[in-house]
């Protein structure tokens, strides 16, 4: 069977780029051991992405698979994970076949696709897309209706244009009333003490985020 081909029994079935147990690098939990999933495929082709891997490739697995997988490692915080995980269908059972089994589930999703039929107990990390992503035009504002003060909106800071966008849209969406709001500088194009300066100097209701996993283990796969 070709990677992309899906199987006769798909729909309970999702194509899975790798199973692993990290720290988690971003987000809240940032520190905390993790199990990650990381679904494949992505329709979005931002020019930072670090997970071009993911794109194409993996394997069917069939959510019992998956949640075995999950369970040998014990772990108390789960996050499903791409690629863009909504872009699977059968990722909305995972997510709530996840929470079924007691874990504190989080989504990383690009912001692009409808949010509103997860699962309420996931916690979200949504992106907003800034210009210098070259995909600021796929964001999805309705998804922001669907957040809630356990959810997160995530910015990927280019150069000091896309902090200033950012800063717009946290200001007309009232973003900080609504949830936490995480900012981080795109690895290789911004620095991030020049970042944290100016989140001071205009006293932002942000939080700055350093990848925590790339500086443990650099760019390597399944951490
Ligand atoms: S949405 Fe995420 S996985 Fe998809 S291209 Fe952008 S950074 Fe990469």
């Amino acid at each position: 069977m070709q990677a992309d081909e899906a199987p006769r029994a798909g729909k309970d079935r999702l194509r899975i780029t790798e199973i692993f147990y990290s720290l988690q690098g971003e987000s809240l939990t940032a520190g905390c051991p993790t199990a990650f999933i990381r679904l494949t495929g992505c329709p979005l082709r931002c020019g930072y992405c670090d997970t071009g891997y993911a794109f194409h490739g993996g394997e069917w697995l069939g959510l019992a698979d998956i949640l075995a997988r999950v369970a040998g490692y014990q772990p108390r915080y789960v996050t499903v994970t791409g690629g863009e995980p909504l872009a699977q269908k059968s990722c909305l059972k995972l997510l709530r076949e996840l929470c079924d089994a007691g874990y504190t589930v989080s989504l990383e999703t690009s912001g692009a696709l409808a949010v509103d039929a997860v699962d309420p107990r996931v916690i979200k990390v949504m992106d907003l897309k800034t210009p210098g992503s070259g995909e600021v035009e796929r964001n999805r504002y309705e998804n922001l209706g669907a957040l809630g003060r356990n959810d997160q909106v995530k910015f990927v800071i280019c150069n000091r244009a896309d902090y200033q966008w950012a800063r717009d849209i946290i200001s007309h969406y009232q973003l900080d009333a609504t949830c936490e709001i995480l900012f981080s500088p795109s690895h290789g194009q911004q620095d991030a003490t020049e970042l944290a300066d100016w989140i001071l100097d205009d006293r932002l209701p942000v939080r700055l985020q350093l990848q925590l996993h790339k500086q443990l283990w650099g760019n390597a796969r399944g951490r």
